[in-house]
């Protein structure tokens, strides 16, 4: 129950979820605002007890920006922009906080926050942007005020010290963001490659069947909401078994290969075309009657009939259309072609049927 609660608020109400780049963001801002805004109010109370009244009103400033900052990202979702308002008020609080304390208290520690914040929150580039002007900023600071430090406790090693491992930490998170940056790149890069994978069929390089049933299911749901017809093709090679038989299988690899690309230069570009199975092509027709889909069945016939008319084994294919009707499921709609398709092969092969 809690853990169902934090995650709600982690996540913006489940508005992003761990697959969006932005997640990691999502979640540290989520996780760095409210902590600000405990720390900025116990500081500005601190800072009242040790009466530092402008330290006080910075901090108060900031806790109130923070508050307002969370607030917003809950009511806009604006990942970018509450990023730099984070980091925005960050570098207010801590040059006020430089600047009316000096370098007592070792307050100078705190320049580690910016770096890390800017950083993780807003990528290498962002955070390069706001890690060197704030570095700037407190450079310029500490040269301004180079003649009190000593009388305030900090010497130039101790300084140094700071310095350069001030330095070597912006090192190590800018690398760690570049890193960071190309395994996502690289991994986003793999998924597209895979979901493509899952939907192609690697010897012919068109739809495979899962994607033709994910189009079929799309298509349908489309039909019921505006009605649009549809109709299908089922192209089957006749005699193909016998082709592979008399020439070998890589010489029936290259058939389906060809009677692939006649099909892409017939087809119209809002027909949808896949291997359904070993030598079956599926087309689907959008916004098509039968009357439209038979006639294209007819024209790839012809065209597969004549491109091998010169070849050792005339290739040619018969077809089934069906188009879809109100009361189809994607079952009863592939039977249909299907059978058509069966009446083709009975009545006699290279012909088109419909049902
Ligand atoms: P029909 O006219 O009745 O369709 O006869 P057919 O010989 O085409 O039908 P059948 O179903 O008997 O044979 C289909 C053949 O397709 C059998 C199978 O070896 C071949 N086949 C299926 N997938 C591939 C493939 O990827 N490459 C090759 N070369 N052949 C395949
Ligand atoms: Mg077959
Ligand atoms: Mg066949």
């Amino acid at each position: 129950m809690f853990s169902k609660l934090f995650n709600k608020y982690l996540t913006n109400d489940f508005r992003f979820t761990s697959e969006d780049l932005q997640f990691r963001r999502v979640r540290m801002i989520n996780c760095v605002l409210p902590i600000a805004i405990f720390v900025l109010f116990v500081f500005s109370f601190v800072a009242y007890a040790i009466e530092l009244y402008p330290v006080m009103v910075s901090n108060l400033i900031g806790g109130v920006l923070a508050f307002f900052a969370l607030y917003d990202f809950h009511k806009r979702h604006f990942v970018f922009f509450t990023a730099v308002l984070i980091v925005a008020i960050e570098i207010f609080v801590l040059l006020s906080l430089f600047w009316f304390v000096g370098f007592n208290h070792y307050v100078l520690v705190w320049i580690v926050v910016v770096p890390i914040s800017a950083y993780f929150l807003l990528g290498r580039k962002g955070g390069r942007i706001f890690t060197f002007s704030f570095s700037l900023m407190v450079l310029i600071f500490i040269f301004l005020n180079y003649a009190n430090w000593e009388t305030q406790g900090f010497t130039n090693v101790g300084l140094l010290n700071l310095g350069f491992s001030y330095l070597g930490m912006i090192l190590i998170i800018s690398y760690y963001e570049l890193s960071m940056q190309e395994a996502l790149k690289n991994l986003e890069r793999k998924n597209h490659e895979l979901a493509i994978l899952s939907i192609t069929d690697s010897l012919t390089g068109i739809y495979n069947r899962i994607k033709l049933d994910e189009i079929l299911f799309l298509e349908i749901s489309n039909y019921r909401k505006t009605g649009k017809d549809f109709a299908i093709l089922i192209g089957d090679i006749d005699f193909f078994k016998q082709i592979n038989d008399n020439y070998g299988h890589l010489y029936g690899d290259r058939v389906l290969k060809e009677i692939t690309q006649i099909m892409g230069e017939t087809i119209r570009e809002t027909d949808i075309c896949g291997r359904w199975g070993g030598e079956e092509f599926m087309i689907i027709c959008l916004n098509t009657q039968i009357g439209g889909a038979v006639f294209l069945a007819e024209k790839l016939r012809l065209a597969i009939e004549d491109f091998s008319r010169l070849a050792p084994h005339q290739v040619t294919m018969s077809f089934g259309v069906a188009q879809f009707e109100p009361l189809d499921t994607i079952e009863t709609l592939i039977k249909r072609a299907d059978d058509a398709l069966y009446l083709a092969k009975k009545r006699g092969r290279n012909r088109v049927e419909q049902l």
